[in-house]
Parts: C-alpha cells; structure tokens; sequence
C-alpha cells in the first residue's frame, strides 16, 4: 500500500469551506486505496495576526512565548480538518508536533527538526486512519515548543514523508506548481513540468517562497518525490527531482526575487587579517544568516566590509556591532533596508558564458543600477534598490525568453 504525505498552505485552509475541500480531496486520496498523512499550515493570515498581537503586548517578546503563542494557529487548523473528515465519514487523528515527538534543536523561532517518532503515526495508519499533523513545530529536548520559521510547514511534510519513507509528498498551495518566477508579479510566468533540486534550492534560498529552503533541503537529501501542486484545480503540478543528465537542461529556469534583505556596512576598517572573522563571527553567534559578502579593496590601509542579512534582523546586528566596531577602531556602521535581491537560477548555466553579461546589459537599458553581485556554478544574484524589484524581474524574464502567453494563477 502507498504512502502519501499532503501538505496544503494557508488559503488552502482559510476558511471553513476551503478545510472542507480539503477534507474531500484527502477522503478522495484515501478512497484510492493510499495511506495519508495530511500537515496543514495555520489559517490565511493566521500567523501573522498572532505575531502582531505579541507585538502590542511586549516591544521585543521573548522567542519561546512567541513560538507557544504562533504554533496554536496550526492546532486550530489539525483539529476543524480532522472534524471535517469525520464529517465525511474518514476516521482521521490529529497531533501538535509535540505530541508525535518532532524533536528540534532549541533555536525559537528557527528550530531544525532532528528526529520524528514514526511509531506512532504508523500504527494509526495501520488501523485505517488519516493522520493529521501540525506543521512548522517540534519540540525541543527539555519540551519547549519550537517553530520552524516562516513558511515551516512545508518541511515537517518532507520530513515525515523521509521519517515515514513515504512514496511522495505533496505540497498543495495556492499555484498550480513552480513557475518560472512568482506568477503574481510576472502573470506571464510558465509552470515548469519538473525543476532539479539543485535549483530549487537556489529559487528558495533567494526568496521564492513557494517551497521553504530546509524542505528542499530534506528532499533532496532524504530522497523523497516532491511535487507543488494546486488545492484549487486538478493538474500534475511541478515535480521536483535529480538532474536527468540525458535531458537538455534549460539555460535558465527562473528567477527569484526577495524585498526583505538589508545590507550592513562596516566603515573604515583597518585592513588586517581578522577583520572579518571578527565582524561576522559576532553576526553568526547571535544566530543572523549572512548571505552576501563583499570586502572592498583597502586605500591607506582602510576598507569598507558589507553584507547582506534578513532586514528583520538589522537593528539586531547593528546594535550586536557597535561594540565590534569600537573594538576595531573602525569608523561606523550603517544599515540599508531599501534592497532587493534578484537571482537568476538555472544548470544550463553550468555550461555557458555570458550569461552574467546579458543580465548586467538587460539591467543597465533599464537605468538600473547594481549595488552587489554574488554567484555560484547556477546562480546570479544582484542587489538593486528595492524600488526597481518589480521592473527587473519582468525585464529578466522577457530578456532570456521564459514568458508564456497566458497566465495560469488561480
Ligand atoms: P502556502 O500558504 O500554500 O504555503 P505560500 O504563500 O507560502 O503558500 O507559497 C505560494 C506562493 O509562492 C505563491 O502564491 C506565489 O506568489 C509565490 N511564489 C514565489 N515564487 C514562485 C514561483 N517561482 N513559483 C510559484 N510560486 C511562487
Ligand atoms: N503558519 C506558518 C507561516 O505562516 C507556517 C506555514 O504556513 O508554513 O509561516
Ligand atoms: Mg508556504
């Protein structure tokens, strides 16, 4: 018998009509003879309501209440879409991470999952029923409760699909599968049939957030079929999967773009070694993921040292740094939240030039200027400011020619 782990995201859930189209579309997978383990997300907007109000209560609330007031958004979820399959008369269980062991590290707000007790989800699966799990929470070893940060759900599905050695895990959102860019601001955006891990992982790390990072992640490392599909409409979505090295592979697959980075700028530092190992090494101890890294060329024995992080974290790292900075006798440091980050992905990169050039070209007709460039063997990434996001997505897709002509978001 098969095993099939469903995920379905927030407006797949948001409102009790759509919990009770998802109840008949998990009935209808169970109708077809497979085992289903279905994690659900919080309600629309769910989390975000809680994480406002923490924000009325306390000016920086402790992470560890933070986790244990947000994760009630997806009990809230486990509990009416269990109800609603019983409705329909499908036996079905739900369990809060804590309850089936998702044991995490203790990082709140960002925790990493270490393992699942797949015991217990089994044997309610061998009596027949839908087990229905919380997403985007564990617990850690003392049985705090943890979250998984934004977007977490989509990993405790992979991972109970690696835990539980499922046969595929299925993330239904509200896209019929992973596009060439966020269909919602290129409505010309094309689905793609499959996408390699390796790219996938890149769109997600550079801000495409149908899929988080870690589920990516855990996937590709776990083996696990991955495939985004719509709750709305009927379709075999985008599978994710190992690079077929017999298929001509796209010169570019898509384009990612994030308006939540900042850039920190350490000015006037003496130009000796240590300098960045002391600037980033305090960054990374307070947890902050650097992404960006650029280390100017010294004059007169001085250089400016710049990267990019999560803008949520920027007053964070600038108060963490004043100290650095004193300590170093450099000059300052400044934060600039007006940023954009635009990654062009693809492995048809691997084996071709030029390709950088046409992106700075297509960039410069426009009159938009590049502050930062980073890449790997299948990424480009640039920072711009974060004004001119939407104008360079669009302009990117049409210069390497990914455009379809009608638009498929539902
Ligand atoms: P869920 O609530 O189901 O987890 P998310 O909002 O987290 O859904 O992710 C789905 C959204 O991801 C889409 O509505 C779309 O706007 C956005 N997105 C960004 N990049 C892409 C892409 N390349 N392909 C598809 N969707 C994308
Ligand atoms: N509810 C959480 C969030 O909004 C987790 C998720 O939806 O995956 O980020
Ligand atoms: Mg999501």
């Amino acid at each position: 018998m098969s095993l099939l782990v469903e995920k379905y995201g927030g407006t797949s859930v948001g409102s009790v009509e759509r919990i009770r189209a998802v109840a008949e579309n998990v009935a209808a997978s169970a109708g077809q003879g497979h085992q289903v383990i279905v994690v659900v997300s919080a309600m629309s907007g769910e989390t975000n309501r809680l994480l406002a109000l923490a924000d009325e209560v306390h000016k920086d609330p402790p992470a560890r209440e933070i986790d244990v007031l947000v994760s009630t958004g997806e009990q809230v979820t486990i509990a009416l879409l269990s109800m609603a399959l019983d409705d329909i008369g499908v036996k079905a269980r739900s369990y809060t991470g804590g309850q089936i062991r998702i044991l995490t590290d203790d990082i709140h707000g960002r925790a990493r999952i270490q393992s699942i007790d797949a015991a217990k989800v089994k044997s309610d699966l061998d009596k027949g029923r839908v087990v229905v799990i919380a997403g985007f929470q564990g617990v850690d070893s003392l049985n705090n409760i943890t979250t998984l940060g934004r977007g977490g759900s989509d990993t405790t599905a992979v991972a109970m699909a690696a835990a539980l050695n499922a046969d595929e895990c299925r993330i239904y959102t509200d896209v019929d599968g992973v596009y060439t860019t966020d269909p919602r601001i290129v409505p010309e955006a094309r689905r793609l049939d499959r996408i390699t891990f390796e790219e996938m992982l890149e769109l997600s790390g550079a801000g495409a957030k149908v899929l988080q990072i870690r589920s990516v992640e855990f996937a590709g490392k776990y083996n696990v079929p991955l495939r985004v599909l719509s709750s709305f409409k009927p379709g075999p979505g985008t599978l994710i999967t190992y690079e077929d090295k017999s298929m001509e592979q796209p010169l570019i697959s898509g384009i990612a773009c994030t308006l939540d980075e900042a850039k920190v700028t350490v000015r006037g530092v003496p130009d000796r070694p240590g300098i960045a190992y002391s600037i980033l090494g305090a960054v990374s101890d307070a947890h902050v993921i650097v992404d960006m890294i650029v280390q100017n060329i010294g004059s007169d024995g001085m250089t400016d040292f710049t990267f990019t992080i999560p803008s949520t974290d920027l007053q964070k790292c600038i108060a963490l740094l004043d100290p650095v900075v004193e300590q170093l006798g450099a000059s300052e440091v400044v934060g600039d939240s007006d940023l954009a980050k635009i990654s062009l992905v693809g492995v048809g990169m691997r084996s071709h030039a030029g390709i950088a050039t046409t992106m700075f070209e297509a960039l410069s007709e426009k009159g938009i200027n590049i502050q930062m460039i980073s890449t790997s063997e299948i990424k480009i990434s640039v920072t711009i400011d974060k004004e001119y996001a939407e104008l360079a997505v669009r302009t990117l897709h049409k210069t390497f020619d990914l455009e379809e002509t009608t638009s498929v978001v539902v």
